[in-house]
């Protein structure tokens, strides 16, 4: 595993770095080098996470980075490890898992930690070969900004770097590295991982890492009879519910929603079968292994929210009484639906204070979800098209999307009553910034992976353009805002990766 110093000295890539993780001790991690990757290259990166980390432009296009990114070269400043967690996985109690194939090299002045992703083998690796195919990298790479895009809590990735080592999964592909960052990986698995071992000392010690960086407020608030650790769980559960709401308004089939894959902090993380809707199927399922159909899209919610219950029930030796981890979990009930809706008024250009009729427009809300769902409308194009119409153009291009016009005719008749009481610029100024043109279909993402595999990642770049601004209109480029083709249809994603 230590076989990644050929160069004479560490890399400095104008960076300073700590590892605030790391001073939690040797029990939450293994030190490790990341495992070289033979002859790298470029696929994508993102210049604009680039500047976030505070990285120069000139390092975005060096030799030398490249190398660094994919494990080749140590940067200096850093301090490699992988961390252990544990995790519900499809409801059964996993076990130990922990980081099998990323390894956190620390954190930079920005404040974000930068992990590599498929960087070779850890002591949590299991039967793993610690590394990440092209394929995945890529789909990684472009939901992480596409989500940032979007304006929906996520970490996020620097790069994607390639190499023609051979990686055996269903087929033979090619390995990849995606360097990604996030505030913190910490996952509710890492409580879980503590409490199931009954380390009561590291566990608080965890808590306490958490609530200092990120939670300060927990500590200050009176609720929960001034239990910090109460008041987290009640925070990560109104992040969670803030999140998941957003998912569900935007049409983000997760897929993988197990314990290790929740963010302590409200995060979309670790990106794997997840799909945005095409046809609207309320019950879609975008893992092609979730047989039982337990992460289907409209179970999100209340799978969060059993994810969340794991996390009170990790927390419980810390909260110390189970009414107050009850209480703490209870306002997901409202916080939910109430994002939701607010979330769902605006993609239908409901700003507040103009004819406000909560109940009905409720109604509405619910009859448009159930006539999308009835004739399988496809859901970004939909509220992309209602978004135009509702400036008073392209009217008829709503209505062309249904089967059944005339109940598609009532409902729209019924919303543009509803709009009338709202100034028209107002509403068409909301929904553009809400509904967005592009997202990262399967069929866009597959389409760039093709290319990709034949060292063309021009693809990639375009989508990742277009992903990063996906409420503007990118005149020239509607091919990609368009019907899937058909084939999309037969697109198997599953959890290997
Ligand atoms: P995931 O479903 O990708 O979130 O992964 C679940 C667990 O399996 C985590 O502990 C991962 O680190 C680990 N894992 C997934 N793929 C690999 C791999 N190719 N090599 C090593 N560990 C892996
Ligand atoms: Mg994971």
């Amino acid at each position: 595993m230590n076989m990644a110093t050929h160069s004479p000295s560490n890399l400095d890539v104008g960076l300073t770095w700590r590892n605030s993780f790391a001073q939690l001790g040797g029990d939450f991690y293994t030190c490790l080098s990341p495992q070289p990757l033979p002859a790298p290259y470029w696929v994508g990166r993102s210049r604009s996470l680039a500047s976030e980390l505070g990285l120069h432009e000139s390092w975005l296009a060096s030799a030398e980075l490249l190398e660094a990114v994919s494990g080749n070269r140590p940067i200096a400043g850093t301090q490699a490890l992988a961390s252990v967690y544990s995790g519900h996985q499809f409801g059964m109690w996993a076990g130990q898992l922990g980081d099998g194939r990323a390894i956190l090299l620390g954190e930079t002045s920005s404040g974000l930690e930068v992990q590599l992703k498929g960087a070779g083998r850890t002591p949590y690796s299991r039967m793993g070969d610690g590394r990440a195919v092209l394929r995945s990298s890529i789909r990684e790479f472009l939901c992480s900004e596409a989500m940032q895009g979007l304006g929906i809590p996520t970490s996020r990735a620097l790069c994607v770097t390639g190499s023609d080592a051979p990686i055996r999964r269903e087929t033979i592909e090619t390995a990849a590295v995606v360097t990604r960052t996030a505030p913190s990986f910490v996952r509710f698995g890492h409580f879980e991982h503590f409490s199931h071992r009954e380390q009561p000392v590291q566990l608080k010690a965890l808590a306490d890492y958490v609530i200092d960086r990120f939670y300060p407020e927990c500590r200050t608030g009176d609720k929960f009879a001034g239990n910090p650790y109460a008041a987290l769980l009640e925070a990560v559960n109104e992040r969670t519910a803030e999140m998941v709401a957003q998912w569900q308004a935007v049409g983000f089939c997760h897929g993988v929603m197990n314990t290790d894959n929740m963010s302590i902090l409200g995060l979309t993380i670790d990106y794997g079968p997840f799909q945005f809707l095409d046809a609207f199927n309320p019950g879609h399922i975008c893992n092609h292994s979730d047989e039982q159909g337990r992460y289907a899209f409209n179970k999100q919610p209340n799978i969060a929210y059993w994810n969340l219950f794991c996390l009170g029930q990790a927390l419980l030796p810390l909260i110390g009484e189970q009414e107050l981890a009850i209480a703490a979990l209870e306002s997901y009930k409202s916080v939910f639906p109430a994002a939701l809706e607010k979330l769902m008024r605006a993609k239908l250009g409901l700003v507040d204070g103009y004819g406000d009729t909560a109940a009905d427009d409720r109604v509405l809300i619910e009859d448009i979800l159930k006539l999308l769902a009835k004739d399988r409308v496809d859901y970004t194009i939909f509220w992309r098209r209602l978004s135009h119409s509702s400036s008073g153009t392209n009217t008829q291009s709503v209505r062309d999307l249904f089967l059944d016009r005339t109940a598609a005719d009532a409902w729209l008749l019924r919303y543009s009553e509803r709009l009338a009481h709202i100034p028209r610029g107002l509403a068409a100024d909301l929904m553009l910034k809400t509904n967005p043109k592009f997202v990262l279909r399967n069929h866009l993402g597959e389409q760039a992976i093709k290319a990709a595999k034949l060292k063309d990642f021009s693809q990639v770049d375009t989508l990742l353009t277009l992903l990063e601004s996906p409420f503007d209109e990118h005149p020239g480029f509607d091919e990609f805002a368009d019907f899937p083709p058909d084939w999309a249809a037969s697109i198997e994603i599953s959890c290997s990766s």
